[in-house]
């Protein structure tokens, strides 16, 4: 699979059974549908977290197709208040989710995971890699 932002091919990572697709050159993240919900565990922030993921239309950023079925991904805002609200892009079939570099870590730092939370533990083994 080839990264939707500079079009490397990109890593599978594993993680408790869960594959994650890491680009080395830009430090994109993609996670297959459910994988988010996976990492993230159950828990209340987690609900709140993805009860609050919304399409967004109107944003001007530069637009990317989704790698497995190519299609242009839509822009989806995520964050529990109007402070701190940030963009990730998804699939309009809902394949996944692209995180750009940062994006992922942003979204645990939004959602006041805590810190044993795996997407952390993830993020610290990928950079300690590359
Ligand atoms: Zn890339
Ligand atoms: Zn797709």
């Amino acid at each position: 699979m080839n990264c939707p932002a500079c079009r490397q091919p990109m890593v599978v990572l594993e993680l408790d059974e869960i594959e994650i697709d890491h680009c080395i050159s830009c430090g994109g993240i993609w996670l297959d549908a459910g994988e988010l919900e996976l990492l993230l565990e159950d828990s209340a922030e987690k609900d709140k977290l993805l009860s609050s993921f919304k399409v967004d239309k109107n944003t001007k950023r530069k637009s990317r197709r989704c790698p497995l079925c190519l299609k242009k991904m839509q822009e989806v805002l995520c964050g529990v208040d109007n402070e701190k609200k940030i963009i990730i892009n998804e699939c309009p079939q809902k394949d996944g989710f692209w995180f750009d570099r940062g994006e992922l870590e942003e979204i645990i730092r939004i959602g006041s995971f805590d810190k044993s939370n795996k997407v952390l533990e993830l993020l610290k083994d990928m950079f300690k890699k590359s």
